[in-house]
């Protein structure tokens, strides 16, 4: 897609520091980092996001999001890393071609998760039985 940064980066049009490239996938540093080595995964091809992405090719982001994982640990000395995606504008999703963010993490590095809730008593089992009707299930 013409208008796609990401597609730009694939094509050369757009410089970005890569770290690894498959047939079908890049792996390159984000711009504006969480932490140094913060690495974005994506398909070369353009898809939006995870739902619209074939099944083998996920399994490739996966595989490749694995291997740049190792090499935050072995060059960067990460002790651990979130794997995360944003998909859809509502949760955060700011450039439309699938990605994933492999950040790696420190000891004490100060990063906070999602803040946690609690369900309101009887919520949980509701939940659980929507979901399970939405997957075809009882
Ligand atoms: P999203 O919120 O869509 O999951 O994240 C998009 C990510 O792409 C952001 O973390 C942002 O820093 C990164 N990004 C946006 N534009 C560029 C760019 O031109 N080059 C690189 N390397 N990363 C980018
Ligand atoms: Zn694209």
């Amino acid at each position: 897609m013409a208008d796609c940064i990401f597609c730009r980066i694939v094509s050369g049009g757009l410089p970005a520091a890569k770290v690894l490239e498959t047939p079908r996938v890049l792996a390159f540093l984000d711009i504006a980092p969480v932490n140094y080595g913060h690495t974005l995964v994506i398909p070369k091809e353009h898809h939006e996001n995870l739902l619209d992405l074939p099944d083998d090719l996920w399994t490739e982001i996966g595989r490749v999001s694995r291997q740049v994982a190792r090499a935050l640990q072995k060059a960067l000395y990460a002790r651990g890393f979130n794997i995360g995606m944003n998909n859809f504008e509502a949760a955060g999703q700011e450039v439309f071609h699938a990605h994933v963010h492999v950040i790696p993490r420190h000891t004490h590095d100060g990063l906070q998760l999602f803040p946690q809730g609690v369900y309101q008593p009887g919520d949980m089992e509701k939940v659980g039985l929507q979901l399970r009707q939405a997957l075809g299930g009882r």
